[in-house]
């Protein structure tokens, strides 16, 4: 099914999101993972893209089992700025045979000098997504940075070049985690100020243990509220402790999302049913 026609709906409804594994020996694990995520029936599970496009291959088959195995609608993630047209039309040409329907059009992080020359073959998402356009009926999906994103140093040049990116033919957004959301209800009145309508999914991510901490710390621009902060002082050394609060201040968000009219919600589960169960069981009168 189409993510566009999903999100025509005025119920609350969760998706999930895995990502592939990095070798075929961890692909069982995800798989099993996955399995217990898709039991869940969430709206759909997307799957992430490995930078430079070394998983696309895990990409292309873990979300054609969520679809086929799993009986999920899912939406496969694709970056471009590491690869030419011709190794991207050939993953849009899997997606196409496994009648995936739905992709989420990156331009991905640029690696740094020393790791490879760029093909130059696109150099925006927007790019990508015009391309994507021409080669069959997907339903396309792109990101937005309710904190602007980590190269542009104005947040109206990047909602800007957001407005033309989805001129190019994008069906519905996707943000990157925010951890207060006032911010997510300012950026919505400043996309929709510019002319942006399409839906946009908050993605909220239940930070559950320390290391996670450190890896959003490296997503410069991301605000930790002092809220938030005092759960990761309090509780950071205690596992169980972190995920029960984590997975609260998670559930959180989204029933003030909800209750604020913002029905369709993205949680960057992270391979981790016990998370998205518990979110779900957190939301069992909330969400149908
Ligand atoms: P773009 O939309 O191309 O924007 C990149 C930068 O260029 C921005 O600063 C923008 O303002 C600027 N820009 C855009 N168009 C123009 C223009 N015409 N002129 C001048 N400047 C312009 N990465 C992965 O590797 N794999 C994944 O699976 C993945 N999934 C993600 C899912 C979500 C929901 C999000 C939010 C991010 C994800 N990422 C993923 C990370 C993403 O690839 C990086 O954040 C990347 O740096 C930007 O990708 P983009 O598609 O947003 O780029």
């Amino acid at each position: 099914m189409k993510i566009r026609d999903i999100l025509k709906s005025e119920e609350p409804h969760i998706s999930f999101e895995v990502f592939p594994p990095k070798t075929d020996a961890g692909y069982d694990s995800v798989l099993s993972a996955t399995r217990k995520i898709a039991a869940l029936k969430p709206s759909f599970i997307s799957v992430t893209y490995g930078a430079g496009g070394g998983t696309s291959k895990n990409t292309v088959s873990i979300a054609t089992q969520i679809e086929k195995d799993f009986g999920v609608t899912s939406l496969a993630h694709l970056t471009c700025v590491s690869s030419t047209k011709e190794e991207v039309h050939r993953v849009i040409d899997q997606l196409k045979e496994n009648q995936i329907e739905n992709i989420l059009a990156l331009r991905g992080d640029i690696p740094s000098e020393s790791e490879f020359p760029l093909p130059s073959h696109y150099r925006y998402a927007s790019e990508l997504i015009e391309d994507i356009r021409k080669q069959g009926e997907f339903c396309i999906g792109a990101a937005c940075y309710p904190e602007g994103h980590v190269e542009t140093e104005h947040k109206k040049d990047d909602i800007r070049n957001l407005k033309h990116k989805v001129d190019c033919g994008v069906d519905f957004l996707t943000t990157q985690m925010f951890f207060d959301n006032n911010i997510l209800y300012n950026f919505l009145y400043r996309i929709r100020e510019k002319g942006i309508t399409v839906p946009v999914l908050p993605g909220i991510m239940p930070v559950t243990n320390k290391k996670q901490i450190a890896r959003i710390g490296g997503l410069s621009g991301t605000i930790l509220p002092e809220r938030f902060r005092a759960i990761v002082d309090r509780f950071g050394d205690d596992p169980g402790a972190m995920q029960q609060a984590g997975i609260a201040y998670a559930t959180d968000q989204i029933i003030d999302l909800i209750a604020n009219g913002v029905n369709h919600i993205h949680v960057y589960s992270m391979n981790k049913p016990e998370v998205a169960e518990a979110i779900m069981r957190n939301l069992s009168e909330i969400v149908a």
